[in-house]
């Protein structure tokens, strides 16, 4: 642990980003900083399997910060169908567009039952929990994104305008597949256990 204050630390301008606005983001720096050794969490040498194991949980929730968002676009794209008219009628009875919510659905509920089950492997310490939360997050947060792109296309105009919380989703879930290890990262983390010897049957 080390002390926020410590000689040595420095911290960079709040960056301007394009979504997460209520986040402030800042690079951290370490220079010579000395840290006494009775801060340490375990034994010498230990810290990267700390740090490893912290990021587990923070991709679970990353991966539900995904899954509440398109959850909103889900529920106001619903909404939204319901009452706009076109051409004589309501959106919501053109098939094209019910069947587009029908995979929104689909995918959110899909990468639901993926995030709970890593969270489950996680509380249990299976040991291939960190792939299945690599896979979740992945799963989860490309899901996010593509499902507040679809309810932003399915408000048309108004999707695009800064007075419906559409674009908003969009730009704030696009981080997610940056955050807490890029979602390449996450491919790499899965296809490692996959090409270990025996490890396909557990990971189901
Ligand atoms: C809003 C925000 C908040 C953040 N908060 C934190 C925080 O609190 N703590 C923290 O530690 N970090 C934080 N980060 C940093 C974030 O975790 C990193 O940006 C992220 O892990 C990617 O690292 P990078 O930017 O160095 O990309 P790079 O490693 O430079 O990657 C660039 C591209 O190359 C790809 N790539 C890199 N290596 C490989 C490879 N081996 N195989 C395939 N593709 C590869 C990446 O997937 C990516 O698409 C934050 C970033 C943002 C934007």
């Amino acid at each position: 642990m080390v002390p926020a204050d410590a000689a040595g630390i420095e911290y960079g301008k709040n960056e301007e980003k394009m979504g997460w606005k209520s986040q402030p983001t800042r690079l951290v720096s370490f220079d010579g900083v000395r840290v006494p050794v009775t801060n340490r969490l375990g034994e010498e040498g230990e810290g990267f399997k700390f740090a490893m194991k912290g990021l587990d949980g923070g991709r679970l929730n990353i991966a539900s910060c995904s899954l509440g968002a398109a959850q909103q676009a889900l529920t106001l794209s619903r909404d939204y169908l319901a009452e706009r008219k076109q051409f004589g009628r309501e959106l919501s009875q053109f098939q094209a567009l019910q069947f587009k919510l029908a995979d929104m659905a689909t995918e959110l509920t899909a990468a639901r039952l993926m995030v709970r089950q890593a969270a489950w492997r996680l509380d249990n310490s299976d040991p291939e929990a960190p792939a299945h939360c690599a896979m979740a997050k992945r799963f989860a947060t490309d899901m996010g994104f593509s499902v507040c792109n679809e309810a932003l296309q399915l408000h048309g105009g108004y999707g695009y305008i800064r007075e419906y919380p559409l674009e908003r989703l969009v730009r704030d879930t696009r981080v997610h597949q940056i955050l807490e290890g890029t979602n390449e990262i996450m491919r790499l983390i899965v296809a490692r256990r996959l090409l270990a010897d025996g490890v396909i049957e557990s990971l189901q």
